[in-house]
């Protein structure tokens, strides 16, 4: 709890913004300094419904998945943007990377497939060392993989997509399966160098 007023206005502000986002509950108990009844009561009024019970996910295989690849990919990339070159620290720029990552996906037309709780777990998993980005070989692009896989010629899901892609039986998902569309998506957030970066221009 926090001792000033100002400093709770802080607190209720960012669960606010974390709980508009999608956050779960033990990730705001575990980012926001205010009691589990109070987070909770902000939860139902900005809700309507009770938080879902339930662990946090802790795998790290979904993140290497195709689909779910390339947006994590996407996210990760803003994510390192915000951290290494505006100076945020690492759950504002988690919130900003993520907001940026909802637009650039809407800008597509397409589809969040990273929702803000695997957004954060992501960051989580990359600040203990078992993600971290790999170099594709073809486009140069910096995507998420397990930590101590083999790096040699390792080429991307956007240049080597699965036969399936594109025929995806989900019709909400199929409009960014096209590679075509994906890559313009990632683009944004590939390691382009700093000066020619969009978020600088
Ligand atoms: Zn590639």
């Amino acid at each position: 709890m926090s001792k000033t007023v100002l400093g709770d206005v802080r607190e209720v502000k960012l669960a606010v913004e974390l709980i508009t986002l999608g956050a779960r509950l033990q990730f705001l108990e575990a980012e926001v300094s205010l009691s589990r009844e109070r987070l909770i009561k902000l939860y139902k009024e900005l809700k309507g419904v009770s938080p879902p019970k339930g662990l946090l996910p802790y795998a790290t295989e979904w993140y290497t998945t195709w689909l779910a690849n390339i947006h994590s990919s996407m996210f990760y990339n803003i994510y390192r943007f915000m951290v290494d070159q505006a100076r945020e620290e690492k759950l504002g720029a988690t919130i900003k990377a993520y907001r940026m990552y909802l637009e650039q996906v809407a800008a597509a037309e397409g589809e969040a497939v990273l929702d803000f709780t695997r957004a954060a777990m992501l960051v989580k998993f990359f600040d203990s060392g078992m993600l971290e980005l790999a170099p594709c070989t073809r486009c140069a692009g910096l995507f998420v993989g397990h930590a101590h896989d083999t790096r040699k010629g390792y080429v991307c899901v956007l240049c080597r997509p699965p036969s399936r892609a594109g025929r995806g039986k989900t019709p909400k998902a199929a409009t960014i399966h096209a590679p075509a569309q994906a890559t313009s998506l990632l683009s944004y957030a590939s390691p382009f160098p700093v000066d020619a970066h969009p978020f600088l221009q």
